[in-house]
């Protein structure tokens, strides 16, 4: 079968190494050259939106911030999941709020912002601190302004109108209440066209400067697993969704609360490559091609590591873990790869980490020790 995935990145190459055994063919269209590309080695296959369309089974995509009439035309081939509702529902929070709250999941409260009387209106609704972010193309932090106290508030509207004055008609953004969270989680679901969902266990995440550091899978807190898959189950059936969707929560003293999903494989699934029955990668390729879940149950405790930027890492830390390149050239912020560690347990991993903490750069490689710190918790 062949699938072809919007977007050339490192989730595509990914979904191609997991492909492979299943004889699923991976292509991947780059919407920046609107070429098809191997999506391994670069090398062009085609050009053109329609001859890729035309020549694939199955479309999907490795992330949300495609163009309205690109995801049109594969949604108008019937080949496209989870298809252009879900992906836009991604790669725009006024859509994506509006979906969670139709499904009746805890989201931060939140006000839509295009003119200076909505900001006033935000600020009395929601009152101070607030977190504004634009409604398109964010990821990785960006796109987003902390209101701390009324002293900030002139600064940060001349700061978000000049952003809108810049941006084209269909931005915005949106402020939602600061929420005092206590630590963050994301989960990791697969739905398949019959409804049926497997989920993995919650992953804890770590950012530093708004970009994913750690994620650590060893919890087994069932409460919190179960508030989990609810949410995901509504969220995913409100968007009739087929593939892997991730949804990003706060941990707010035991509750969850939804920050936002992400309707595709996830940064913070890589862990399940090395530390589930079947990968995320194998799953959304299951899912979107009418072939049976795979298991998702955790095999052993796994903690997995992004490198961002330039990194050193040296070769001996390979005894003690797996190394995932992306084949990409460094450049600051810019994910390249990264480390996937296992353990027999909670204990062994916090003590694999603590290792690997003593090898890498703590500036390049922010937050190991902190998270086997939270492992000893
Ligand atoms: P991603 O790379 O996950 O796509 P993003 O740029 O889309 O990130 P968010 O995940 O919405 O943006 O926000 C980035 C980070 O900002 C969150 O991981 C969280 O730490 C913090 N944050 C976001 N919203 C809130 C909020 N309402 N209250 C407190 N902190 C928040
Ligand atoms: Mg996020």
């Amino acid at each position: 079968m062949k699938v072809l995935v919007l977007g050339a990145g490192q989730l595509a190459r990914m979904m191609a190494l997991a492909g492979a055994p299943l004889n699923l063919h991976i292509s991947a269209y780059d919407v920046n050259t609107g070429n098809t590309v191997h999506p391994l080695t670069h090398e062009i296959l085609g050009k053109g939106l329609a001859s890729a369309i035309e020549s694939a089974d199955i479309i999907t995509a490795e992330f949300e911030h495609i163009a309205p009439d690109v995801l049109a035309q594969c949604q108008e081939s019937g080949k496209f999941l989870p298809g252009a509702e879900a992906i836009l529902t991604g790669g725009d929070r006024r859509i994506e709020k509006a979906v969670l709250d139709k499904a009746g999941v805890n989201n931060a409260p939140y006000h839509v912002i295009n003119l200076r009387e909505d900001y006033d209106a935000a600020i009395s609704k929601l009152g101070l601190p607030l977190i504004l972010k634009s409604a398109l193309d964010g990821y990785d932090g960006k796109g987003q302004w902390r209101i701390k106290s009324a002293e900030d508030l002139e600064a940060t509207w001349y700061s978000v109108e000049a952003f809108l004055a810049g941006a084209d008609d269909r931005q915005c953004v949106i402020a939602e209440t600061f929420i005092p969270f206590d630590r963050e989680v994301s989960l990791i679901g697969v739905r398949g066209a019959n409804g049926d969902t497997a989920m993995y266990p919650l992953t804890e995440n770590i950012h530093t400067d708004g970009i994913l550091s750690v994620s650590i899978a060893a919890d087994d807190n069932h409460a919190l697993q179960q508030q989990a898959e609810l949410m995901f189950k509504a969220i995913a059936d409100a968007l009739d969704y087929v593939g892997v969707l991730a949804i990003e929560f706060f941990d707010v003293d035991g509750t969850l609360m939804v920050n936002e999903i992400a309707p595709r494989v996830h940064n913070s699934g890589h862990w399940t490559q090395q530390g589930a029955w079947v990968c995320q990668f194998e799953n959304h390729l299951r899912a979107v091609c009418g072939l049976p879940l795979g298991d998702t149950t955790r095999v052993a405790p796994t903690a997995m590591i992004n490198m961002v930027g330039h990194v050193n890492v040296p070769q001996e830390i390979m005894s003690d873990c797996h190394l995932h390149w992306y084949d990409k050239a460094p450049r600051p912020g810019r994910k390249i790869g990264h480390i996937n560690v296992t353990a027999a347990s909670r204990e062994k991993l916090a003590e694999k980490l603590t290792k690997l903490g003593q090898s890498l750069d703590s500036t390049e490689f922010p937050a190991v020790k902190e998270a086997a710190d939270r492992l000893r918790c």
